[in-house]
């Protein structure tokens, strides 16, 4: 296994700073094989440490899948209220690498969103020519006519006729209710598709991306999930 200074291996999962990491030290928080770690300067195996008793952090760097909830927003800025990051483990924002989510949700949409410090995969995972499945369920306003479906398939133009989506898949499940899938991520693209239709979104969740699925994860919470080998 790759050796690490153990200093810099806690500092870059974000257990302490690098000053801070003789002090978890002198208060006896850090074992390697079970015996106090006394130089912050050793080089380790990862595997080898714990602190407070628990394993570290994979090293190997983090792929979540978190359930949004309503009210919360997809970035670090904490001028913009709950953000998805408070829903995580608080060390994980002062990784290095940096987490980040994999594109982003509004506020007001719930479901699926991927959370990595993998800028690669976020590129594969979001870039626009590698088209990614993405599954909403949507909720309208008013009872959904079939011509939609065809609207869909065609490529629904947005706004004055600037910008053309690629087509879309619809599948109306109740009056008010369809499941789109999508393979691309313009800004606010469902609810502008809908609106473009003559329809409101009054409720959007995310239940799908890519090979991802949320199945029965509760809202707020997040699992760990694989790298994805589709893309
Ligand atoms: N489309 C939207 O309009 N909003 C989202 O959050 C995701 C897709």
């Amino acid at each position: 296994p790759a050796l690490k200074r153990l200093d810099q291996l806690l500092s870059n999962l974000g257990y302490c700073s690098r000053k801070e990491a003789r002090y978890l030290l002198k208060d006896k928080r850090v074992t390697i094989k079970g015996e106090f770690a006394k130089s912050p300067a050793l080089k380790v195996d990862p595997a080898t440490v714990r602190v407070d008793g628990e394993a570290l952090d994979s090293p190997d760097g983090i792929l979540v899948m978190l359930n949004k909830p309503l009210g919360y927003v997809c970035s670090h800025d904490n001028n913009e209220g709950m953000r998805i990051y408070d829903l995580l483990p608080e060390r994980w924002e002062f990784r290095n690498p940096k987490i980040v989510s994999v594109g982003r949700l509004d506020k007001d949409t719930s479901g699926l969103i991927l959370v990595t410090d993998d800028t690669k995969l976020v590129h594969q995972l979001t870039s626009p020519k590698h088209h990614v499945d993405k599954v909403y369920q949507v909720t309208v306003d008013s009872p959904l006519q079939a011509d939609i479906i065809d609207a869909f398939a065609k490529g629904v133009v947005l706004g004055e006729g600037a910008e053309q989506c690629l087509p879309a898949k619809i599948e109306i499940i109740s009056d008010n209710v369809a499941n789109v899938t999508l393979n691309e991520g313009k800004y606010h693209q469902v609810r502008r598709m809908f609106a473009a239709c003559g329809y409101h979104v009054e409720a959007l969740h995310r239940s799908q991306f890519g090979q991802y699925k949320l199945q029965d994860l509760a809202q707020g919470e997040w699992q760990t999930v694989a790298p994805s080998s589709e893309v």
